[in-house]
């Protein structure tokens, strides 16, 4: 730790679960050798890339893939592909789209999230269907005009909100000649789910390497070779070297980013999740019985990546103070979080939750200690 200490930097125990605001994953000893072999050799970035997409769509079983700086890039670099195409003379005015003829977005109101804005770095316009909680086919259809590069889907919202499912989006907007961007960010397990969403027709499909222990800055995105070709073409490559000055430019990769994207997504599909599962649940069963001591209904859960509090497969602790003699889950998580190191959990209603899937096993002892501390301690 002498580094963060240099730095005068606080170190956390991330008890949260994968954020980016914690520096997203903790990367596998095999990985970390990856990037380690990455940093001590020069590799040709335009050879690096294009064989790393190979290795990703073989793997995966898809037509074409490319390594992204995480998704959020991904969905700018993507519309941009959209728009431009194999043009050269678009590619280099983005994010300028005044003489750029397909130059829209289209997204279903339902489906407004954050990451939208980050499609818009492109230049594109955003062009909202439907309402709140429904997007009719017809309102969807007529949206779907000639000045439309793509559709966007988030796909973790299908099913959630009334809006049009992926599926017969694809249908919709190819009838149109318009392709679809599906962001399924954090979709990577069950790992069969990765290449499904090339079943549905999806044109191009994103996904971030920080869900998969893979690096924060890492991710790719897989899809119709026209279109990944015209995504690596408006990438951070080249730009002293070729033709055009590209937008692009500004979602630069290191080698080891990826090296390390690559070789985390092939240890992610090869591993034993059934094995993974089980040792978040063993772990849980430990710091229940530590705690059973605590005025408190200790209990074994699943945090999900849309931040729900369910039962199974187990990868957290949930944590109910009894409201009349214990301190509350907001207070106990400030006090767990204000310490050195801090403990950062997460509150839901009234629950804390300590996903285990962040905590390092060696750090377990740790959090049980400071959680009887914070119970102690902690003014009601
Ligand atoms: C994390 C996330 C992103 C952004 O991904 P990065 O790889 O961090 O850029 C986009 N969409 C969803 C749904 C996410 O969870």
């Amino acid at each position: 730790m002498s580094t963060y200490v240099d730095l005068a930097v606080s170190p956390v125990v991330n008890a949260s679960g994968i954020y980016t605001d914690f520096g997203g994953s903790v990367l596998s000893p095999t990985v970390r050798q990856a990037v380690d072999e990455a940093n001590s050799s020069w590799a040709s970035m335009t050879e690096l890339l294009p064989a790393a997409g190979r290795v990703i769509a073989d793997l995966l079983g898809v037509e074409a893939a490319h390594v992204v700086p995480g998704v959020a890039a991904s969905l700018a670099l993507c519309v941009g592909a959209c728009m431009t195409g194999a043009n050269g003379e678009w590619m280099e005015q983005l994010p300028d789209t005044a003489a750029i003829p397909r130059a829209n977005v289209v997204m279903q109101r339902a489906h407004r999230y954050k990451y939208a804005r980050c499609a818009l770095v492109s230049g594109a316009r955003l062009r909202e269907v439907g309402d709140d909680s429904t997007t009719t086919k017809a309102e969807l259809r007529a949206a779907l005009g000639p000045d439309v590069a793509c559709v966007l889907h988030p796909v973790h919202l299908d099913g959630t909100n009334g809006g049009i499912p992926l599926a017969e989006v694809v249908e919709l907007a190819h009838e149109a000649g318009v392709p679809v961007v599906v962001d399924a960010a954090y979709l990577s397990y069950p790992t069969e789910l990765i290449a499904s969403f090339a079943t549905t027709g999806a044109d191009l499909v994103c996904f971030s390497a920080k869900y998969f222990f893979g690096p924060n800055a890492g991710g790719f995105v897989y899809g119709r070779a026209d279109l990944v070709d015209a995504l690596a073409a408006i990438d951070f490559t080249r730009f002293e070297s070729g033709d055009h000055l590209l937008f692009g430019r500004v979602f630069k990769m290191d080698r080891s980013t990826v090296v390390a994207t690559t070789v985390a997504l092939r240890e992610w599909l090869a591993m034993d999740h059934e094995a993974r599962w089980a040792a978040y649940g063993r772990r849980a069963e430990r710091m229940i019985a530590d705690l059973a001591v605590l005025p408190a209904k200790v209990q074994a859960g699943h945090f999900t990546l849309d931040e729900r509090v369910l039962t199974e497969p187990v990868n957290a602790v949930v944590i109910r103070p009894d409201g009349e003699i214990a301190p509350s889950a907001a207070s106990l998580d400030s006090r767990l979080a204000e310490g050195n190191p801090s403990i950062r959990g997460i509150v839901v209603d009234d629950v804390l939750v300590i996903v285990l899937e962040t905590v390092l096993e060696s750090e377990d002892v740790l959090v049980v200690e400071r959680l009887l501390e914070a119970f102690g301690t902690v003014a009601r």
